[in-house]
């Protein structure tokens, strides 16, 4: 399949070629009927009991935990490896929360970064709060260009079968599990309602919320000129993904909070399949390109007021902050030589060039401090470069 070239003639002619989808329309507009007021009647005539919101609870996270960690970091960034067994477990759980295959739901995401804001972006928040929360789920999606970005997906054992069956993972698993569950504990419409319909609606509307919420409220912790917003609320409840702004401007890393105060049990749970050795190639990102990065983001954010200020005080500002950029490129370079010599096993060497990468680290973070100083001497009181 060629790819399509980009312009927004042929989107338009793509898009007005994609239908509705009614049965789509129908599913997301029933789940929250069935998932809500329906459980509420049942528990209010059939009774409450504990394994009901456990049922939920359990089946939240795992069909959530693999849309974040597996769909999303594993199989649309490739931002680690891991086992088949893994593989297997993304694919049932994350078919089970009913997003489409990994072979859809990647070539969507990939085509979200790759035209991140434009008329390519299947959910670009520029067409709408709503269209990036949901409505671009009502067309069908009939480009030729879908699936020519996921031609390594394609090929892969897993995924080709998950494609195939994805159908009989939803009905058996998604619904039919759960079922099974309530039936096995005595009521059986209690574990469908539960375990299927509710955790189906938190499950969407949470993973929605990134393509909606976080790209419109937050923090441009590290990219000033772009839409995607951390948000530490999204955050706690799609296991880590709402650090977006991050996410956006590192997006082949396998952390999104990278912050040690940020909230990423997908992070967690990859670096402790990596403590298994379940899971290897973590890529993480050098610590001084993401400080730089923010400091840039933070330094825009002000720069009006900067330019304001007395020219001898502006000037001096501008030279620190050239000072701290300098000392964190230097760091950077040295991170990358350390690095190389650790993969050639020049195990001295390597060590002595670690222990100069630390020193330069601290001294490029000594310098941002320094210029955040200066700043606040400035003496403005409305904004702060520092998030
Ligand atoms: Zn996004
Ligand atoms: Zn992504």
């Amino acid at each position: 399949m060629g790819s399509v070239p980009f312009n927004s003639e042929t989107f338009l002619v793509i898009k007005t070629a994609n239908p509705m989808n009614w049965f789509k329309i129908a599913f997301l507009a029933f789940t929250p009927i069935l998932g809500i007021p329906v459980l509420a009647i049942h528990t209010y005539y059939s009774g409450f009991e504990w394994w009901m919101p456990a049922l939920f609870f359990s089946l939240y996270c795992l069909t959530g935990l693999c849309i974040c960690a597996g769909y999303h970091r594993y199989y649309s960034h490739r931002s680690y490896e891991c086992s088949k067994l893994v593989q297997l477990f993304y694919a049932v759980f994350g078919a089970m929360s009913i997003q489409n295959s990994i072979l859809q739901w990647s070539s969507g995401h990939r085509r979200h970064h790759a035209h991140a804001e434009s008329e390519w972006d299947p959910y670009s928040i520029k067409r709408g709060f709503w269209w990036a929360h949901i409505i671009w789920i009502f067309h069908d999606d009939n480009t030729a260009y879908r699936q020519d970005n996921v031609r390594d997906l394609a090929k892969d054992p897993i995924v080709k079968w998950q494609d195939k069956w994805y159908m009989w993972i939803v009905i058996l698993g998604g619904f039919g599990f759960p079922t099974l569950v309530g039936w096995l504990m005595g009521n059986a419409v209690a574990g469908l309602l539960w375990g299927g319909f509710l955790r189906i609606i938190l499950v969407h509307h949470s993973t929605f919320f990134v393509n909606s919420l976080a790209h419109y409220f937050g923090e441009p912790t590290y990219d000033e000129n772009a839409t995607a917003r951390d948000n530490w609320a999204v955050a706690l409840l799609t296991f880590g993904e709402g650090y977006h702004s991050f996410h956006h401007r590192f997006p082949s890393d396998f952390r999104n909070g990278v912050r040690w105060f940020a909230w990423d049990p997908a992070k967690w749970f990859i670096s402790t399949l990596k403590l298994l050795g379940m899971a290897h190639k973590l890529n993480a990102t050098a610590a001084p390109k993401i400080e730089k990065a923010r400091m840039k983001a933070a330094i825009k954010r002000v720069e009006a007021r900067i330019a304001q200020a007395e020219p001898s005080i502006s000037a001096e500002l501008r030279e620190r902050i050239q000072r701290a950029h300098d000392a964190f490129d230097s760091a950077l370079e040295l991170w990358r030589k350390q690095a190389k010599e650790r993969k050639a096993g020049l195990d001295e060497q390597w060590e002595e060039t670690r222990k100069m990468y630390r020193t330069r680290l601290k001294q490029a973070r000594r310098e941002w401090r320094e210029v955040l100083r200066a700043y606040k001497a400035l003496g403005s009181t409305d904004e702060s470069p520092a998030t």
